[in-house]
């Protein structure tokens, strides 16, 4: 197993389009929560019939924490990247976060020298600072994925978001100082536009912090948040498509003149700081996820855990499975599954792959580009990702 993530599910307060699983908290759980996760991970390294096999692990044969010594057996070593997400993982005391970096690098053979483990925290800005970086750092941390949105304290504010712009800057300067090089920021675009959020001017603002790595989310109504109901009542109003495409083109021109490159369909980077951990998800590659609602993929098999903090908390202290469910994918979810992976980075589609008058016209529209005997989409190509899987599949079927 070469990537593991962690979901850390607490935030301080919900996103105004937040629809993730999340514990809001004003005091961390922090020493039951990394009692947990040590749990499930004792339950995973136990072999234990629970995950493979959810209902069949015997009350309280785990401990809800990890055995002294225990570790994956050698050939699982291996580890390439741990990515700390959530929720708001920089919520989590140093220290915490300390004695679960320690325990999991135990448990994967991985030494506190090694630095070519990748090892993501995501952050909000305002809990940067100088101490907690410096902390991080020392913890082993390498990378820091800060939840920046806009650089608009209106926007802001109307996201619920609890920083303001200024914190942004000082956030990455205190990441700096501790020793990252390794920064990504995301952004949100395609905001209602009652909101005039100036896109150019914060892909500006974004670039001049010079991080390696942004990833870009387009705004999405998710059901039971905030911004559905203010919908729903009238008092704003989604993004239109057009909008979002011109937002979409404009962050890849603004970027590729600031020297960075998407090599995903959503993510830019410069100076090759990829997310190793994220490519891993994109190439289809095997990975371990602990905490609540966290998914797991074993190269056959997805299993995801279950999503609320309490009730994954008693589970695993009880000794049972924290799996919610698991699927097996078909062959045919498989094939669109790798359809998908390929197309929507730039590692693209292979020549073979598409029949010849789709590449044809896909060529003539400008929606993909032929490297050697890669098919890779443009800007223009990953805005209609959904369509072309589409065109591919009824063609394969019509064949
Ligand atoms: S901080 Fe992130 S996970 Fe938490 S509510 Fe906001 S968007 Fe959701």
């Amino acid at each position: 197993m070469r990537h593991l993530y962690v979901h850390v599910p607490f935030c301080q307060r919900r996103c105004s389009y937040c629809d993730f699983s999340i514990a809001v908290r004003k005091r961390i759980p922090a020493r039951e929560y990394v009692d947990a996760v040590l749990g499930e991970l004792a339950l995973v390294l136990d072999g234990s019939p629970g995950w493979a096999n959810p209902g069949a692990m015997p009350r309280g044969s785990s401990s809800a924490a990890l055995p002294s010594g225990a570790q994956f057996s050698d050939s699982a070593v291996g580890l390439e990247t741990l990515y700390l997400g959530g929720g708001t993982p920089s919520l989590l005391p140093p220290d915490a976060l300390g004695t679960l970096l320690t325990s999991l690098r135990d448990a994967f053979h991985v030494t506190p020298s090694r630095d070519d483990v990748e090892v993501t925290l995501e952050a909000n800005p305002e809990d940067v600072k100088p101490e907690s970086a410096a902390a991080w750092r020392h913890a082993g941390v390498n990378r820091v994925s800060l939840g920046a949105q806009s650089f608009d304290d209106g926007v802001l504010k109307w996201m619920h978001r609890s920083h303001d712009a200024t914190r942004i800057g000082d956030a990455v300067r205190a990441l700096r100082a501790a020793g990252f090089d390794n920064i990504s920021l995301d952004l949100i675009f395609a905001l209602p536009a009652e909101l005039r959020r100036d896109w150019a001017r914060d892909l500006d603002l974004a670039c001049s912090l010079l991080p390696a790595h942004l990833s870009l989310y387009g705004l999405t109504v998710e059901e039971r948040t905030p911004l559905a109901r203010w919908i729903s009542r009238g008092a704003t109003a989604a993004q239109d498509d057009d909008r979002y495409a011109e937002e979409y083109l404009l962050a890849h021109s603004r970027l590729a003149a600031c020297g960075y490159h998407f090599y995903e369909v959503s993510n830019a980077e410069r100076d090759g700081h990829r997310s190793r951990h994220n490519s891993a998800y994109w190439s289809g590659r095997p990975y371990l996820g602990l905490g609540p609602a966290a998914h797991s993929f074993d190269g056959r098999m997805r299993r995801w855990n279950l999503a609320a903090w309490e009730t994954y908390r008693r589970a695993v202290a009880a000794g049972l499975p924290a799996v919610e469910a698991e699927e097996i994918l078909t062959e045919e979810q498989w094939e669109m599954e790798r359809l998908y992976l390929a197309l929507r980075s730039d590692a693209g589609l292979p020549r073979s792959a598409c029949p010849p008058d789709r590449l044809t016209a896909w060529r003539a529209e400008g929606w993909v580009e032929v490297g050697g005997e890669r098919v890779v989409c443009t800007p223009e190509g990953w805005l209609r990702l959904d369509a072309l899987i589409h065109d591919l599949t009824s063609a394969g079927r019509a064949g």
